[in-house]
C-alpha cells in the first residue's frame, strides 16, 4: 500500500487534523493508489488503498469493507449466492461479485465495470460512489477523482426551527424551511394533526422540538427517507387549521438564502371542550384552505376516469398472461358505476373500451369536459416476481430512480401512437416533464393521491408503498387535480390473481370512491 502525502491547498487542511494513515488496510495487494478521505462529522481525515484490478482500463476499485467503514453501512454477505448487501442511510445496496448490477431498494444500476473479488476482498468500482451513491445520500458527497479526493459533508438541511407562538385567538406553530417545500396536513388521528414536508431535510443540530404551548401539546418531528413529518398534539377545543407560507422580508446575516416560514395556525374554537366519548375516531379539525396557493375548487360533479394503455398497447403482462390494459378497464368501468351511484357525480372515461388513445387526447378529453378530478388507473410491473404493492402518483420531478423508471414505462405508451405533424417531441420519452398548468394543482394533486393511499393502505391488505411523483406525461397539461394509481403488480403472481379477484377490486375501487369524498369535504366550498 502507497501511502500518499497530502499536497493541497493547505487552506483547506488547516483546520483538519493532520492526515492518519489507514490502519485498516484493504487486503487488496494490487493497490496502487490512494484516496483520501475529509469528513465533516469529526473523523479523523485518512488515506484509503485503492486498487486498479483490470489491465484494460484505468477503474479503481475501492474494498467493501472501506466503503462500509467510510459510509458507516451496515454489511450483509451472502458467500452462497456471492451477493453483498450494504445498508446506507435510508437505501439498500446489493452488489453481486462478478457483475455490472447494483440493485438499489429494487432498481438496478449498471456500473461501467463488474465488482470482483479480488485476494479475499470484494472490490467495488469507485465509479458506485459518484454514480449511485451521492445522489441518493442526504450528506453531500464529492469525489475529486483527478486528486483522488473523497469529501463526506454535511447534509444539506432545508427544515432548520421550529416554534410555537401563542396568543388569544390563535396557537400557531412557525417552522423555518430554506425552500418553499410542498406540505400535506392531515388529522386522521384525532387529536394529532400530521404535518408531512415532501423534500424536507431536518437539521439535528439545530431543530430542537418545543415544549408545548397554548393549544399544541408535545411535538414530535421525524425523518423518513426524503421526507420530513412533524406530529402536533393538539387540544381538543381546536376546530380549526390553517397552513400557509410567511416570506420574511431579507436574508438573516450571514444566510445565503431568505429562510421562509410554514405557518399553521389553530384557531382558538369558542365551544365547550367536547366529552372524551364524542372524541374517539371523530376528525374534528377542519383543514383550511391553505393559503393563496390552493385554488377554489367547486363542488366535485364531474371526475374523469382514464384507464391506461388500451388496442395494440397492453401495458404490461402478468405471469398468467393478463393484460394490463383489460384489468384497468376493468376496474375504471367499476369504478365509474360506483362514482355516479355513490356520489352522484358525472364521470367522463378516456376511453370505455379496447382502444388506443394517445395520452395527450386523454389529458384533452378531460380539459374540454370540465372534469374537476382525473384518475388514471394501471399495474405495475418489476422483473422480480416479488415486488409488491400498490402506490399512487401526482405530477412532479422524480426524485428517486424508481420513479424515473415508472415514468418512462408509463410514458411509453406513446412509442404505440400515430407519429403526430409538428410534434416532434412526442416519440421521446425521455422528455423532461415539468408542467405549469398541473404545477398550479401540486397541492391539490399530491392531497388526493395521500388521501386515496391511505384508504388504499386502510383495507387492500397488500405492501403500503407511499405517494410517489414523477413525470408522468397522461397528467400534464391536466386542468384539475390528477393523480395516477398503480394498483398492485401485475408481474407478482399472487398480486396477479388478486387483481383477477371481483372482492379485492371491489375494494381497491372503495377506497378510491372514501378517498374522493374526503377530498370533496376537505376542498368544496372553500376559499
Ligand atoms: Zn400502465
Amino acid at each position: 500500500m502507497i501511502v500518499r502525502r497530502w499536497i493541497f491547498a493547505a487552506a483547506l487542511l488547516a483546520a483538519l487534523a493532520a492526515p492518519q494513515i489507514a490502519m485498516q488496510a484493504s487486503p487488496a495487494a494490487a493497490a496502487e493508489k490512494s484516496l483520501g478521505v475529509v469528513y465533516a462529522d469529526g473523523r479523523q481525515t485518512e488515506d484509503v488503498a485503492l486498487a486498479k484490478l483490470d489491465r484494460r482500463s484505468d477503474e479503481l476499485f475501492i474494498s467493501a469493507y472501506d466503503l462500509a467503514r467510510i459510509f458507516k453501512a451496515t454489511k450483509f454477505w451472502n458467500p452462497g449466492n456471492r451477493k453483498l448487501v450494504l445498508r446506507i442511510g435510508s437505501h439498500r445496496y446489493m452488489f453481486t461479485i462478478d457483475s455490472r448490477a447494483v440493485v438499489v431498494d429494487e432498481t438496478p444500476v449498471l456500473l461501467r465495470m463488474n465488482v470482483l473479488y479480488d485476494e479475499g476482498a470484494i472490490m467495488i468500482p469507485l465509479e458506485f460512489i459518484t454514480r449511485v451513491l451521492a445522489p441518493r445520500s442526504i450528506e453531500k458527497i464529492e469525489l475529486d477523482s483527478s486528486r483522488l479526493l473523497l469529501s463526506i459533508g454535511s447534509p444539506e438541511y432545508n427544515v432548520t426551527d421550529v416554534e410555537l407562538v401563542d396568543d388569544r385567538d390563535a396557537t400557531r406553530a412557525v417552522l423555518t424551511l430554506t425552500d418553499e417545500l410542498l406540505y400535506h396536513i392531515d388529522s386522521e388521528t384525532p387529536g394529532i394533526l400530521r404535518l408531512k414536508i415532501y423534500g424536507g431535510r431536518l437539521d439535528p443540530l439545530k431543530f430542537a422540538l418545543p415544549d408545548g404551548k397554548g393549544l399544541i401539546g408535545r411535538v414530535r418531528a421525524e425523518q423518513v427517507e426524503q421526507d420530513a413529518y412533524l406530529f402536533f398534539d393538539v387540544k381538543k377545543t381546536v376546530q380549526r387549521c390553517r397552513v400557509e407560507f410567511e416570506r420574511a422580508e431579507a436574508p438573516a446575516a450571514g444566510e445565503k438564502k431568505t429562510p421562509i416560514k410554514l405557518v399553521l395556525s389553530l384557531d382558538r374554537g369558542n365551544l365547550p371542550e367536547i366529552p372524551e366519548a364524542d372524541f374517539a375516531g371523530k376528525k374534528l379539525i377542519e383543514m383550511l384552505d391553505e393559503g393563496a396557493k390552493h385554488k377554489i375548487i367547486e363542488p366535485v360533479r364531474k371526475i374523469a376516469i382514464d384507464p391506461g394503455h388500451g388496442g395494440s398497447d397492453m401495458g404490461r403482462m402478468g405471469p398468467s398472461l393478463v393484460k394490463e390494459k383489460d384489468i384497468n378497464l376493468q376496474i375504471a368501468l367499476m369504478l365509474r358505476d360506483r362514482l355516479m351511484e355513490e356520489l352522484g357525480v358525472d364521470v367522463v372515461m378516456t376511453r370505455a373500451d379496447d382502444t388506443l388513445i394517445p395520452l395527450d387526447e386523454r389529458v384533452e378529453a378531460a380539459n374540454i369536459a370540465g372534469a374537476q378530478l382525473f384518475i388514471s388507473i394501471h399495474c405495475n410491473g418489476w422483473f422480480a416476481p416479488d415486488a409488491e404493492g400498490f402506490e399512487v402518483y401526482f405530477l412532479a420531478p422524480a426524485r428517486t430512480e424508481e420513479e424515473v423508471r415508472l415514468a418512462r414505462d408509463e410514458n411509453s405508451s406513446i412509442a404505440y401512437e400515430e407519429p403526430t405533424s409538428g410534434d416532434a417531441g412526442s416519440g421521446d420519452i425521455d422528455f423532461i416533464l415539468w408542467d405549469m398548468v398541473q404545477n398550479e394543482y401540486l397541492n391539490e394533486s399530491s392531497d388526493l393521491a395521500e388521501m386515496i393511499q391511505r384508504e388504499m393502505g386502510k383495507s387492500l391488505g397488500i405492501k403500503n408503498r407511499g405517494v410517489k411523483q414523477t413525470g408522468l406525461r397522461v397528467l400534464k397539461g391536466l386542468k384539475m387535480p390528477g393523480v395516477l394509481i398503480e394498483t398492485a403488480f401485475l408481474s407478482n403472481p399472487k398480486e396477479e390473481k388478486l387483481l383477477l379477484n371481483a372482492e379485492f377490486r371491489e375494494r381497491l375501487v372503495e377506497a378510491a370512491i372514501e378517498a374522493i369524498r374526503k377530498f370533496q369535504s376537505r376542498y368544496a366550498g372553500k376559499g
